[in-house]
């Protein structure tokens, strides 16, 4: 009862009061469009506009710096300073299209990282496969690898709910194998025709292709790695799917755009990361690599799993509620990164 009503006088300050409270902080999202066709399928999306109000707003208290300015401020323990870096995760073709334009009329740096496989194919991420099965199969019941039963949709939202976080659960459970058996078996299941429909429709989950990536960087944005098929990089992953995951994405931007000096780790929280892909992000000669532990850069211990903070759509109109996420969570982000070290 103190709590949320403390919280709800909170949220009701302006942000700007909070300026000395807030300091380094890693912004990630994934992507814009214009108007959502569908906000189940497309939920990584922020729209134009809710990304420029955010921004907006962020701006009048922070200043957005690079990633390599952000990690020299964090190593000379300038960590108070109210700054922020934005991040952009996977490679979504929106990047190129509107988040680098919109970002560079506001004066925001820009860091993307890509998962390599699908920008040199153009293969769509596990995740959106799975939100268009959950959302548009058709009503059944469907045997899926690595489902521990039948896969039951029905005509209504809950069903339709449950059933993409049933799947959602499966991608990021299983190894690499079983994510790519599941994909396989949700487009053969799907239709392959259909499939390509919903794919035209969705545009926002199309991977940039080379030449975008390309041209992002010489524009001035970071590219960096997010593993080479998006693989999720927790302790059931064999060792050899965890290193040619971490080697192949870096070497092939290093070959594509002349550099790549950082990672983030797909999904990227806690469970999500095993000690041995840590130790490959390690040794593979990054800089630095990124999480999704929600905290600021003044509570990281490891310059390997440095927290994020979600840039995320906000149902309760309160888009200003991720600058406190900092001083919720700082606390437990230390325990969270020695928790991926456990053998
Ligand atoms: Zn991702």
């Amino acid at each position: 009862m103190l709590l949320s009503l403390a919280k709800s006088v909170l949220y009701r300050i302006p942000p700007r009061n909070f300026r000395t409270l807030a300091g380094l902080t890693v912004l990630y999202m994934h992507g814009l469009v214009r108007k959502h066709e569908d906000e189940r399928v497309q939920r990584l999306h922020l729209t134009v506009d809710e990304f420029r109000a955010t921004i907006s707003a962020l701006k009048g208290w922070v200043n957005f710096v690079s990633i390599e300015e952000a990690l020299r401020l964090h190593q000379m323990g300038e960590t108070h300073k109210p700054v922020a870096v934005l991040t952009s995760d996977d490679g979504y073709v929106d990047n190129h299209d509107l988040l680098m334009p919109v970002a560079r009329e506001m004066g925001v740096p820009l860091a993307v990282f890509v998962s390599t496989h699908h920008i040199d194919t153009g293969a769509r991420f596990p995740t959106y496969l799975t939100r268009c099965f959950a959302y548009y199969a058709r009503a059944g019941s469907y045997t899926l690898p690595g489902l521990d039963g039948p896969l039951v949709i029905a005509d209504d939202d809950a069903a339709r709910n449950a059933a993409s976080s049933a799947l959602g659960a499966a991608v990021y459970r299983s190894d690499q194998t079983g994510v790519r058996n599941l994909c396989a078996a949700l487009i053969e299941a799907m239709g392959v025709d259909r499939q390509a429909e919903l794919d035209a429709k969705f545009q926002s989950d199309r991977p940039m292709t080379w030449a975008q990536v390309k041209a992002m960087h010489d524009a001035g944005v970071e590219i960096g790695a997010h593993a080479h098929d998006h693989a999720i990089l927790h302790r059931g992953q064999p060792k050899a799917e965890v290193d040619h995951q971490v080697l192949t994405s870096k070497t092939m931007i290093e070959d594509r755009v002349g550099r790549c000096r950082y990672f983030a780790f797909p999904v990227g929280n806690v469970a999500h990361i095993g000690p041995q892909a840590l130790e490959a992000v390690r040794s593979a000669g990054f800089d630095a690599a990124f999480s999704t532990i929600s905290g600021t850069l003044r509570a990281s211990r490891d310059d390997y799993l440095h927290p994020r903070v979600m840039l995320h759509r906000s149902s309760r109109a309160d888009a200003f509620n991720f600058p406190f996420v900092g001083l919720r969570h700082d606390r437990a982000v230390a325990a969270k990164q020695a928790a991926i070290k456990q053998p």
